[in-house]
């Protein structure tokens, strides 16, 4: 009976991935959820179709960067994989992501899945199906009114691992990360940065994780390499990093990553030390699943920022970066790259407050935004734009900013032609959730309008 209606799931999931095609969505969690609902326990049974490892990416931050480089060199070995789209990264969407490679039986064998989901969502997935590695890139509060939403978030994922035969891989440099400290069966594996040229002693940006979550005593830092993320001392109980088993070195940021990890030299077209996290998280896991080092190096090296992650557009001949920003730890590590490139750039921002972005956009007061306004960091123009770009405009004022330098221009076209014509080497593009997709539509139809065309040369003779 249950295979019956495993059939019936699997063939209603399969219309509805096609019908959801034809329409021109990709990541869609609408057929996992039908399938899901006619018979509920599809996604552990195709789940156990899978003869390797199956692992679980999550984290407040890069886990869509992380899993996805994670996929390419998973894929560069040949190894059959099921990998759910970022957009739909709760239960229906990876239900979506089974049916999609399954056959129509629900017979057929993979070799790996590799599984992003958000953090809250990762207990109900455990219940599910039973991964091999959980990687966690990092936890931050979007916004810092969920923190202690945010604690018991990390609480419920570790009860969910413990007593399970489950590797766990996570960051070092994190003080959230000691929660998973006291766990009875789970092994723990830890990635980091040793000392890197891009250190920070004393910073202003916020820093939710700073204090010991053992004993509650704040942290005291010896070096930050990006928000909370460093290497600390608790002067209450004594805990600190973790021993690394995969570290970061010889970190080089011009623009673009070159990184050791332990003895393997990487080269990756990212930006920004936000992104060497993701780069090494990539490469630890990688490691962890015994994938050849020619394999690590070669997938990572050819993988292209994909949209809102540092994709690039030229527009008459000028480099335009776009960049998605969704919280302060996001907004700092954006302009953190954007400084680290010594250029003279021109600064856009599109500042939308719609349901996907959150309605509250107080959180652009808790970013570290007072470094634009220096004279070394080589910005010539702001301009903001999207539905609040007065705030965002308020916001850049406040740190200091040339307002004889900085416009406001709300609609998103006129804005990002605009800047396009003010004169500079190279463009940064910050953009919330609900604008990124219409700045990229833009950006595509300015390059496109842009591109030289070639003249024409006579023929040979
Ligand atoms: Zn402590």
């Amino acid at each position: 009976m249950n295979h019956i209606r495993l059939i019936l799931a699997l063939l209603v999931g399969k219309t509805l991935i096609i019908i959801s095609r034809l329409l021109g969505n990709q990541g869609s969690s609408f057929p996992g959820k039908m399938a899901l609902r006619i018979y509920p326990g599809i996604l552990s049974e195709l789940a156990a179709q899978v003869k390797g490892k199956i692992i679980v990416v999550t984290g407040t931050n890069g886990k869509t960067t992380t899993s996805n480089m994670l996929a390419s060199i998973i894929t560069e070995t040949g190894a059959a994989l099921i990998h759910n789209q970022s957009g739909a990264n709760m239960l229906s969407g990876i239900t979506t992501a089974f049916i999609d490679k399954s056959s129509i039986t629900g017979r057929k064998q993979f070799d790996c899945a590799l599984l992003e989901t958000d953090e809250a969502n990762v207990p109900l997935l455990l219940r599910e199906i039973d991964p091999g590695l959980l990687l966690i890139t990092n936890f931050f509060s979007d916004q810092l009114d969920r923190f202690g939403e945010l604690d018991t978030i990390i609480n419920k994922i570790k009860d969910a691992v413990n007593n399970r035969e489950i590797d766990l891989l996570l960051n070092a440099d994190d003080p959230l990360t000691a929660h998973f400290q006291d766990l009875s069966s789970a092994s723990r594996y830890y990635f980091g940065f040793a000392a890197t040229s891009y250190d920070s002693y004393d910073s202003r940006e916020n820093r939710e994780g700073r204090h010991c979550v053992i004993c509650g005593q704040e942290l005291e830092y010896r070096r930050y390499h990006y928000a909370s993320l460093g290497q600390f001392t608790c002067l209450g109980c004594g805990s600190h990093n973790p021993e690394l088993d995969f570290t970061g070195h010889n970190l080089v940021m011009n623009p673009t990553i070159e990184l050791m990890v332990d003895d393997l030299e990487i080269n990756s077209p990212y930006q920004g030390f936000y992104n060497a996290y993701n780069v090494l998280a990539a490469a630890a896991a990688a490691r962890m699943l015994d994938i050849n080092k020619q394999h690590i190096q070669r997938a990572i090296a050819n993988y292209q920022p994909q949209a809102g992650r540092m994709e690039t557009f030229h527009i008459n001949g000028i480099p335009a970066v776009l960049i998605l920003v969704k919280n302060p730890a996001g907004l700092n590590q954006s302009i953190t790259a954007v400084i680290q490139d010594q250029t003279y750039k021109n600064l856009f921002f599109a500042l939308n407050d719609n349901a996907g972005d959150g309605r509250d956009i107080s959180w652009i007061w808790d970013a570290d935004m007072e470094i634009i306004e220096e004279e070394q960091n080589r910005i010539k123009h702001i301009v903001c734009s999207g539905l609040r770009s007065g705030d965002m405009a308020l916001r850049v004022k406040y740190a200091g900013y040339p307002v004889d330098r900085l416009e406001i221009k709300t609609d998103l076209k006129e804005a990002i032609e605009h800047i396009t014509q003010l004169e500079c080497e190279k463009i940064y593009l910050l953009s919330t959730y609900s604008a990124l997709f219409e700045c990229r539509k833009i950006l595509l139809e300015l390059q496109k309008r842009t591109a030289k065309t070639p003249d024409r040369i006579p023929a040979r003779g």
